[in-house]
């Protein structure tokens, strides 16, 4: 039986014939349902969480934590009705509630009550799913009335970014940041994608899993890095990786006048403002080349990005964390220590822009 944290399925996707879904003045359900699932699923998978991703067509038993059903309502005359949620048991009534508590804080329109039409509380697809903590259907909105649909439509993403957030707090993994209020799209997916130069760069690696590593061979006694893996994320490979922050006047852990590797400057010296990163670089006798090298840093939840330029080796791998960042770092990408981030080399450098945001 197929087992996963989460299970999202698509409502109407695939059908051609039968219960195709709702019609509305700016699109169809049909058309939308897949781009939320699919945003959904594809945030939880890079923080980690398991998705079983389907379409309308369900077969076996599928064994997960939490299923939802993600559909939008239609309805004659429109504007009658609103957002929902269905289920067709008392256990799964508290995870919907946390939804719609969730989604309220947002959604501008009227909600319907649960179970308002027998299709929500007698759902085809909760016969498919095993859940431990819960199922049920949620209708995000009325596709059928224009007021409701010129809301959704730009919001199809940002509705999966939403329903991320809530999987993942209600699972307790992968720890998705909730999206905030939408913006307008000012977080694109690829804004980063033309600083990306890959995993290996001038044939020097990117520190990650079970690559050996002179360095750190001679600085720990250990001879093959043990963390960082390889993940892709927007079709490109990233080493992913638990952080930590380092240096300024706030950073206790460094001694006063302490240097760090690679520019030699002093730690607490350095800037509040600045965007600098520490990993295990393997270094030794090539030092030049990782000397303010430029790495582009993700945060996959959200998709904010930052260049910034390698200062430091480390953190120690007694740790378990890959990336050593300044505090101001984390703060733009919305991470505290101890949260995941990925990296990869940027092809900029110190001669072509900045540090910072991009
Ligand atoms: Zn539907």
């Amino acid at each position: 039986m197929p087992s996963a944290d989460v299970f999202i399925q698509a409502g109407h996707e695939g059908r051609t014939s039968g219960a195709t879904g709702a019609t509305g003045p700016l699109g169809n359900e049909i058309e939308w349902t897949p781009i939320v699932a699919d945003e959904a699923t594809r945030i939880l998978r890079s923080a980690g969480v398991s998705v079983i991703r389907e379409d309308a067509t369900l077969q076996g038993v599928y064994d997960v934590k939490v299923a939802i059903f993600i559909h939008f309502d239609g309805d004659n005359p429109s504007c009658r009705t609103g957002a929902s949620v269905g289920y067709n048991d008392p256990t799964d009534k508290p995870a919907a509630s946390e939804w719609k508590a969730l989604y309220s804080n947002y959604w501008p329109f009227r909600w319907m009550s649960d179970n308002f039409t027998s299709n929500l509380s007698g759902y085809y697809g909760f016969s498919y799913t095993r859940t431990s903590d819960a199922e049920f259907v949620i209708e995000l909105g009325e596709i059928s009335c224009l007021e409701q649909a010129e809301w959704l439509q730009p919001r199809l993403k940002w509705l999966g970014s939403l329903i991320a957030h809530f999987l993942s707090k209600r699972i307790d993994k992968g720890n998705v940041p909730e999206p905030g209020p939408f913006s307008g799209g000012i977080i694109t997916p690829t804004s980063w994608s033309t600083f990306y130069s890959g995993l290996e760069l001038d044939g020097f690696s990117v520190p990650q899993k079970g690559l050996s590593n002179r360095t750190l061979l001679k600085a720990l006694g250990v001879e093959t890095e043990p963390f960082g893996e390889v993940i892709r994320h927007e079709d490109r490979e990233f080493i992913k990786g638990k952080v930590s922050w380092f240096g300024g006047s706030k950073d206790r852990t460094m001694a006063p006048d302490e240097t760090v590797a690679l520019t030699g400057e002093v730690g607490r010296g350095l800037s509040e403002d600045d965007y600098y990163i520490a990993m295990r670089w393997d270094y030794l006798g090539r030092k030049l080349f990782w000397v303010n090298r430029h790495l582009l840093v993700v945060n996959p939840a959200n998709n904010k990005a930052v260049i910034v330029r390698a200062i430091d080796w480390g953190p120690n791998t007694s740790t378990g964390r890959v990336l050593d960042l300044s505090k101001k770092t984390l703060d733009y990408l919305g991470v505290q220590t101890d949260d995941e981030l990925i990296c990869a080399f940027s092809n900029s450098s110190n001669g072509t822009r900045q540090v910072g945001p991009i």
